[in-house]
């Protein structure tokens, strides 16, 4: 899937949510999708980096996108309902949400991980993920062809020690993403997952700190699996965790 070789205009006239756009795998997929011809609507916690990604998609296509300020840690259902009512009026459909939006927590074995940290790993990577999707769910039902996607990873397919919270809420990722699928089977709707595989962002590095980040994959180099998923190409795939870098060993740098 790294070789895939997109269209130029692959997205136009495709309306896309990313969460998490302000940095790391999140922004690269926004520029990505807006220079392949989508609108976008960035959501995130920091309104700068928004901004500042709104500012390169501006000067990359002459476009601008949607801001959304949105803490997932705090995020409730009535925002999310806001949310979805603002994107309803401004846009004629939604064609594709990218739940990217992610949080480490801790590197440390069970008995170590803080219960706090534990609940809010659990609210922004599962529940508030699952909130923002039930609130988006009728405006994606309502595009001719809509892709759902969510952010998985390694270790939430295969546990890993002291990897904690965050890989039990990967694991749960995985979970919702195949309930949606078979629910959503028989309509426009498509629901997958995409693990990155390590790529050289300030997560990784904050797993990793003594690794050598410049043999890590860059967000741009994985941006091919994030184009398929939300093309026309993708149409009749769903229920599937697609590995960006299939041929990598999980947990190493390599
Ligand atoms: P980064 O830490 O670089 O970016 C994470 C993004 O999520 C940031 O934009 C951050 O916002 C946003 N975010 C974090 N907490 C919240 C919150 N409470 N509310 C709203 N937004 C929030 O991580 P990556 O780009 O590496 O990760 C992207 C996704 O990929 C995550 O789901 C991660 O689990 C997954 N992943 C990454 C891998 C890797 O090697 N990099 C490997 C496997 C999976 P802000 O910038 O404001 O902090």
């Amino acid at each position: 899937m790294l070789h895939y070789q997109p269209k130029h205009d692959l997205l136009s006239n495709k309306t896309l949510l990313v969460t998490g756009a302000g940095d790391g795998i999140g922004r690269e997929a926004a520029l990505s999708y807006a220079r392949f011809g989508a609108s976008l609507i960035l959501v995130g916690r920091t309104k700068h980096k928004l901004e500042l990604v709104n500012q390169e998609i501006k000067s990359l296509t002459g476009k601008t996108a949607d801001i959304y300020v949105l803490d997932l840690l705090t995020a409730t259902n009535k925002q999310c309902l806001e949310l979805a009512n603002n994107i309803n009026k401004n846009h004629t459909c939604l064609n594709g949400v990218l739940h990217n939006a992610g949080l480490l927590g801790v590197i440390a074995p069970i008995t170590e991980q803080p219960s706090d940290l534990w609940h809010d790993v659990m609210q922004v990577n599962v529940n508030a993920t699952f909130m923002l999707t039930q609130a988006l769910l009728p405006l994606l039902l309502n595009a001719p062809h809509a892709s759902l996607v969510f952010t998985s990873s390694g270790v939430g397919k295969k546990g890993r020690a002291d990897w904690g919270a965050y890989s039990v809420s990967k694991f749960a990722t995985e979970g919702l993403m195949q309930v949606l699928s078979d629910e959503y089977k028989n309509s426009n709707l498509r629901v997958n997952c995409i693990n990155p595989g390590g790529t050289r962002t300030t997560m990784r590095a904050s797993a990793f700190p003594q690794e050598d980040a410049m043999k890590l994959k860059t967000p741009a180099d994985i941006m091919p699996i994030y184009l398929y998923v939300m093309s026309d190409d993708s149409i009749c795939k769903t229920g599937i965790s697609f590995d960006a870098q299939p041929d990598r060993k999980p947990g190493t740098a390599e």
